[in-house]
């Protein structure tokens, strides 16, 4: 049976471009960080010299030649050889890629890079000024660019289908439909019980004063405590948290700081932390291959959202770390017991912005931005109409209407990148979350109590071996199945929720 070892001169030449996409990230990552604004346009010279680069040898006649010595490169079957599971999903993975990379041509791709660059520009000034109508010309035409690209890329039954697979492969419109429509009707239902509920937690010390640079430090003790390791890994400040990573072993993270409130900075701590695990986790024997890279943007998603929400909103969590955070903000907490404090970073609360909502209603966030895409990709939408339209669901799904477009369509960067079908993976990613925590729980059954005396370890290194360390080896769905053994299941988002909430509104 053959093995990696015959596909080395691939996967050495697959190393090379890696090299060249981490220098682009870790370029990206100084930029959001550290760089000085003067050197911004510099800067996008530099990062677009190497991504030419690296885009050149992904698709060039050597990545050609090395990969028809073992596939067809039409089909990308594998020649008749017998070839062991690494090496046949890697070779399916590189096609994958080669594939896509090679349907855009060239002058394509430099139209929709100048097209979305310029945009996120026009995006950036009109959601300062509340103005949608100068950015609907832009948007029109990434609309337009997205069917195009759709069409270059082909197969698939609709437009969306073709953009959604990008981030989460195998994903479509088809499945997305039902599973949103009942997980929808689950979450209107359970948000009119916690509005209903006779009593609500206060969580109005949520905005005292926390003091900096303890919460820089008590974010740091807790990501140490999950096992993130400083030693490849560092923590700064950002606009926006992201994580980055440039090989197994550094891998970044970032986050905001605002002094009068702590949910913003430490659960964007902990959320990038999850991924960031993710990150440090992957093989580093496949760094620069499929196999060493994470699988989809809704799994990357389930590990942030698992450390997020099913761990730093549990009740073992605060049962260890309670007690050191209140010794860290002793003023700020003197009068707060754990309970309280539990009540205030579960609370439901209908808002305008996304990125601030609760764990209910973040879901129905996506969902008015994902039956917005597929009006505009499958049913022609006038993107002039997009802002009635989103205060329409707005008020359907949370009840509340933004006054300005600012806290309303122009609230996210993503369409004015062009990405489409990005937003499906948020929601996919709260539930492979709770479906794997769940089985954690399972095969760990000691796990509520190693939580709550500080052994996340136990977690990380079940989540190391049953999804990290597998890199793109299996699909998101063979993945959920072998972990979990049955498909994607919403109920354990629903359930969990429902319960959780229950017990803190008493219903
Ligand atoms: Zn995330």
């Amino acid at each position: 049976m053959k093995s990696l070892k015959d596909l080395k001169p691939l996967i050495l030449f697959l190393r090379e471009i890696q090299q060249i996409n981490s220098a682009v990230s870790l370029l990206s990552w100084d930029q959001e960080t550290y760089m000085p604004k003067g050197g911004g346009e510099a800067r996008a010279e530099q990062l677009a010299a190497l991504e030419g680069m690296a885009h050149q040898k992904k698709i060039g006649p050597h990545m050609k030649r090395l990969l028809s010595r073992w596939i067809d490169i039409k089909t990308g079957v594998p020649e008749d050889e017998v070839w062991d599971d690494p090496s046949r999903a890697l070779l399916r993975e590189v096609f994958r890629d080669y594939n896509k990379a090679v349907r855009l041509p060239t002058e394509f791709v430099k139209r929709e890079a100048k097209i979305t660059s310029i945009a996120q520009q026009v995006w950036a000034e009109a959601k300062e000024k509340s103005d949608f109508p100068s950015f609907a010309p832009y948007l029109k035409s990434i609309v337009a660019l997205k069917k195009e690209e759709a069409s270059l890329l082909a197969d698939q039954s609709s437009p969306y289908d073709a953009l959604i697979d990008y981030y989460e492969p195998g994903m479509t419109v088809t499945r997305l439909v039902p599973l949103f429509a009942a997980l929808k009707k689950e979450l209107l239902a359970l948000l009119e019980k916690v509005q209903r509920a006779p009593i609500a937690p206060r969580d109005d010390f949520l905005h005292r004063c926390w003091p900096a640079r303890r919460q820089l430090a008590f974010g740091r003790r807790v990501l140490e405590t999950m096992g993130y390791s400083f030693l490849c890994g560092r923590q700064d400040l950002s606009a926006h948290p992201f994580t980055t990573s440039f090989h197994p072993t550094d891998v970044r993270i970032t986050t905001r700081m605002n002094e009068y409130n702590f949910l913003s900075s430490f659960f964007s701590s902990l959320h990038e932390g999850g991924h960031a695990l993710y990150d440090q986790g992957l093989n580093a024997e496949y760094f620069g291959t499929p196999l060493g890279e994470t699988l989809s943007l809704g799994i990357h998603e389930s590990q942030s959202r698992l450390w997020e929400n099913g761990i730093g909103r549990s009740m073992p969590f605060w049962n260890y770390f309670y007690p050191i955070l209140k010794e860290a903000f002793p003023r700020t907490l003197q009068d707060i017991g754990l309970e309280a404090f539990y009540g205030a970073i579960n609370r439901v609360s209908p808002s305008l912005i996304r990125v601030e909502a609760d764990e209910l209603t973040y879901n129905l966030h996506v969902m008015v931005r994902f039956e917005i895409e597929r009006a505009l990709m499958e049913e022609d939408l006038p993107v002039e109409e997009i802002p009635r339209l989103w205060n329409e669901k707005m008020e359907a799904y949370l009840g509340v209407v933004p006054d300005s477009d600012a806290d309303g369509a122009l609230q996210d960067i993503h369409w004015a990148g062009g990405a489409f079908g990005y937003f499906p993976t948020y929601t996919l990613g709260n539930l492979y979350a709770a479906q794997f925590l769940s089985q954690a729980r399972k095969d760990i059954p000691s796990l509520e109590t190693d939580i709550g005396q500080g052994r996340l370890t136990i977690l990380t290194h079940w989540l190391n071996e049953k999804i990290h360390r597998f890199g793109r080896r299996y699909s998101s769905d063979d993945l959920v199945r072998r972990v979990t053994g049955e498909p994607l299941n919403p109920s354990y988002f629903v359930d969990g929720l429902r319960e959780k909430l229950g017990e803190i509104y008493g219903f």
